[in-house]
């Protein structure tokens, strides 16, 4: 059986429904949520659910119970997830599940980026469990910017710090495609460590001209200074540690920390991943 830990999440929907469209049986998928309510569409897809909070061991180890492989999805409590994800790991090990893949991001171990520190320790506590893993460092969703597509045309302009960095973001739907193929993949992967993002990077500036010529309206990109973009997503509300890490991003970025050019997102996904355009797209048709 199959378990994914985060099944309620945007991703984890996107695994679970790529698990069946790549041939997996529903009842050899066990979804795992904190929340009964966001389970039952799940539970529809005819899939086990099982409650399980990643900050309670105790309800973890029952949920894992008779699973052979686990998704273990990056939570979404910044601050609190190596402890979350220990927990995880601890009861996983307990269960004597075979093979965890874990969620990561790209360029964990080099891109320095603050967003990464909790990835980068709950790789070395995969390395220190003993079982087996597989890391699928995963590249920026698209959507990060593409749920903002209001605001840009509102405004005219893509704010950022990321200079001319290139982001090989990847539609959330692929990197799902992506877990569902080493999860059913034949070939042994633990031991594994995939970079994943789409063979076309953009720059934050590509992407505002991408957004304009999809829309017919002008939205340019404006380089800011690091400071003065902290100061102004504060302003607008954002709490000061997520502006901070917000805006450490973008310097990273320019970087080249959320730069992947392994091409390996395509070739476990088997296509090509979805266009910069065709998710721009989708964005402007919600
Ligand atoms: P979501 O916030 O939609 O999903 C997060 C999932 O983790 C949900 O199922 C959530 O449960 C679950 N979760 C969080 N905390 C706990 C907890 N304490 N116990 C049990 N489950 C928990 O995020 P996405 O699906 O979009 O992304 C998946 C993960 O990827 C994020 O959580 C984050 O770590 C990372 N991420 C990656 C980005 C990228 O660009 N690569 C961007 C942003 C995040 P519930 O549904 O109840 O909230």
């Amino acid at each position: 059986k199959i378990a994914i830990a985060g099944a309620t999440g945007k991703l984890g929907n996107l695994v679970v429904d790529a698990l069946l469209e790549r041939g997996a049986d529903a009842g050899q998928i066990i979804a795992i949520g904190r929340s009964e309510e966001k389970l039952a569409p799940l539970a529809s897809k005819g899939v086990q659910t099982r409650v399980a909070d990643y900050n309670a061991p105790a309800t973890l180890v029952p949920a894992l119970e008779d699973a052979d492989k686990l998704l273990l999805i990056s939570g979404s409590e910044v601050g609190q997830r190596i402890a979350q994800h220990e927990n995880v790991i601890n009861a996983a090990k307990s269960v004597n599940v075979s093979l965890i893949a874990y969620t990561s991001i790209a360029n964990a171990a080099t891109g320095g980026m603050k967003l990464a520190a909790e990835h980068v320790a709950t790789e070395q506590a995969l390395a220190a469990s003993g079982v087996d893993y597989v890391l699928l460092r995963n590249g920026w969703y698209t959507e990060n910017y593409t749920d903002q597509i209001m605001g840009y045309l509102n405004s005219g302009v893509i704010l950022g710090a990321a200079g001319d960095g290139k982001i090989s973001a990847a539609a959330r739907s692929d990197f799902a495609e992506a877990a569902a193929a080493v999860l059913l993949a034949e070939e042994p992967q633990a031991g594994k460590i995939y970079e994943l993002g789409s063979d076309k990077p953009f720059t934050l500036a590509q992407l505002a001209g991408a957004v304009s010529a999809a829309a017919g309206h002008d939205v340019s990109y404006k380089q800011m200074d690091p400071e003065t973009l902290v100061d102004i997503y504060e302003q607008s509300g954002v709490p000061a540690v997520f502006a901070d890490i917000l805006v450490d991003t973008d310097v990273r970025i320019s970087e080249g920390a959320l730069e992947v050019n392994t091409g390996q997102l395509a070739q476990l996904i088997g296509h090509a991943p979805t266009s910069l355009g065709k998710v721009i797209k989708n964005a402007l048709d919600q």
